[in-house]
């Protein structure tokens, strides 16, 4: 029952290639600033957009509880009617949000999948990072 989280957002086709530009590295041989964000796996700033997660729940209106010191949403897995899922603050599991109900653990691509209305599977992970792309204004 949660087919009223979200709905696919279609994006026009130019605007999908303006974010699929942003994706490609810099080619501008600036200095060496780059330097001090290294790109990991080349995963063209995935990483770094993993640690905007609890960005992309405030844009998207999801609503956060405050109890024991950490944040909770309410898993998008199942119904939820009191928050279960932990948005984790700790360094070593920050970006990754945690169900103690149902155990599933769901990073900011995973979120937007469900957000987004897109099926699991990997073929849908690049519509997930649109998704947070859009989400956080990156996609103007
Ligand atoms: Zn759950």
């Amino acid at each position: 029952m949660h087919g009223d989280i979200g709905k696919a957002l279609p994006l026009p086709a130019e605007l999908l290639a303006i974010i699929n530009n942003i994706t490609q590295p810099c080619s501008v041989p600036a200095k060496n600033t780059r330097q001090s964000e290294p790109a990991v796996r080349g995963d063209n700033g995935k990483t770094a957009l993993k640690g905007r997660l609890r960005e992309y729940i405030a844009v998207r209106g999801i609503a956060v509880t405050k109890k024991g010191g950490q944040e909770w949403i309410n898993c998008p897995l199942h119904d939820d009617d009191s928050p279960s899922m932990q948005i984790n603050a700790s360094d070593k599991y920050a970006g990754i949000l945690k169900c103690h109900a149902c155990g599933a653990s769901l990073d900011v691509f995973g979120l937007a999948r469900i957000t987004a209305g897109l099926p699991e599977g990997r073929r849908y992970f690049p519509q997930a990072v649109q998704e947070v792309k859009a989400a956080l204004g990156m996609g103007q």
